[in-house]
């Protein structure tokens, strides 16, 4: 098969079914196609490398040279970037080819894709279901298969809840495994970027691509990548598992509850034990997590101010008024409303008792993952509550909204890694088991992941 078959299927499943699906907010076809043919022309250069011709959605708040990006916000309506973010670059180097840029909750704050200024991504499972967010473009497109692979970013859960929501394969990385050079920071010491594929291995590879050292991320860590591919063996003999109280208790939706202790008992019958533990501040996540990714949501987002990027208000006389109604016109209630947040927990005063609080149950809470896995190799869970919910169920009531990431909060609270992998279906709509490692242990997710897939 060639690189334009693949890309001429890609593009014609989406000609088909986008008018469903809705994920995709930019097609770049006339490039993607080009390019195509150029592989097709210096196919030589594709030995060893899986990934090569593989067409890949991205999601919007990562930059793509003279791509259009604009993380779904009014504010970067006509957004090209003048440069690539490390992992486009590392794609490129790897001949992937770009399909387009995908749907989501603007500048990734939302569980749902209704957040999007553009589009609201439906299900592809059940089109008056929602994808899950941030990533829910993502995760629609690979579901539906419009692409094979995409990048999603993960803040609070935005890979592993839309992964879920979609019965797709979706890992946030450990904190500082993928540069975020080039990725509109939301909250900068939770957001990583990671993959979403059909398969695990289609994960690991993709990973494996995008993973490393970057002198343009302070943040990116100094540590190996190994081999994630040489870790799905299928063997998980003796693999200690510890299965936290709090993500089996109150609030999880029965049929969830059942899918995970079904999981359980196939990787016992493969070799693996497990026991119930406690991640006793894990019922502060949610609160320290809306704390902290506010408040650098509110920093972050002060550079757009109609000056530098995107759009600008038509309604203004002076500097101040330029800034104030750029940003009144430009964002939607949802970033305003975190945006304000961030402002007062920062704010002189409240300082201390807000955000000084919050880096300190962050520390307990880092501190219960350090604990569990002193004694156990993986945690395992659910990824979410409930299944996917209707469209429109949760728009009126931010806190049920938000109670939807509690159980991938806690991950990036830790930094630690976690993937979402399909594990059964209530009521015809697919359910994610979660699989949460340690730092810098991708790997041993991949081998529980690929061996219970
Ligand atoms: N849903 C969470 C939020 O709204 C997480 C988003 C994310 O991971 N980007 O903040």
């Amino acid at each position: 098969i060639s690189i334009t078959d693949l890309v001429d299927e890609s593009y014609k499943r989406i000609h088909e079914v986008e008018n469903k699906v809705q994920a995709f907010l930019t097609l770049d076809e006339e490039n993607a196609r080009t390019y195509a043919k150029q592989l097709d022309d210096a196919i030589s250069n594709s030995e060893n490398n899986v990934l090569f011709g593989m067409p890949i959605g991205i999601k919007d708040n990562i930059v793509t040279k003279g791509l259009r990006t604009t993380a779904a916000s009014k504010i970067l309506e006509n957004f090209d970037p003048i440069y690539d973010a490390t992992v486009i670059q590392k794609l490129k180097a790897t001949q992937t080819v770009t399909i387009g840029k995908l749907n989501m909750d603007e500048f990734a704050m939302g569980s749902s894709n209704e957040n999007s200024s553009y589009k609201v991504t439906r299900n592809p499972w059940d089109t008056d279901r929602v994808p899950g967010g941030s990533s829910g473009g993502s995760a629609a497109a690979v579901a539906s298969g419009e692409v094979l692979f995409s990048l999603g970013s993960d803040t609070g859960g935005s890979i592993r809840q839309p992964a879920a929501f979609c019965g797709v394969v979706g890992l946030k990385p450990t904190y500082g495994r993928v540069s975020r050079f080039g990725l509109i920071a939301f909250a900068s010491s939770l957001d990583q970027i990671g993959p979403i594929t059909r398969t695990v291995e289609d994960n690991a590879y993709l990973l494996q691509t995008i993973s490393g050292l970057d002198e343009m991320d302070s943040t990116s860590a100094n540590v190996d990548v190994p081999n994630f591919l040489s870790s799905l063996t299928g063997d998980v003999k003796g693999l200690k598992i510890a299965v936290p109280k709090e993500y089996l208790g109150e609030g999880v939706n029965e049929e969830v509850r059942q899918s995970v202790l079904e999981a359980l008992k196939v990787l016992e019958g493969l070799g693996a034990t497990w026991e119930e533990v406690s991640l006793p501040h894990s019922k502060y996540a949610l609160a320290t997590y809306y704390l902290l990714s506010s408040s650098e949501a509110s920093a972050n987002l002060a550079r757009f101010d109609g000056v530098r990027y995107g759009y600008r208000t038509d309604n203004a006389s002076n500097l101040l008024e330029l800034y104030k109604q750029t940003r009144s016109e430009g964002f939607g209630d949802e970033v305003k409303r975190r945006i304000m947040l961030g402002t007062f927990a920062l704010s002189s005063g409240y300082y201390d008792a807000y955000y000084k609080k919050a880096q300190k149950v962050r520390t307990l809470i880092k501190k219960d993952f350090e604990d569990v896995f002193e004694k156990y190799d993986v945690i395992v869970g659910p990824t979410t509550p409930t299944p996917a919910f209707k469209i429109g169920e949760n728009t009126k009531d931010p806190m049920t909204m938000y109670a939807n990431d509690i159980l991938t909060i806690p991950v990036n609270l830790a930094g630690v890694p976690g993937i979402s992998v399909p594990c059964g279906f209530s009521e015809g709509l697919p359910l994610g088991l979660q699989i949460i490692g340690k730092h810098f242990d991708e790997g041993t997710i991949y081998r529980v992941a690929h061996a219970f897939e």
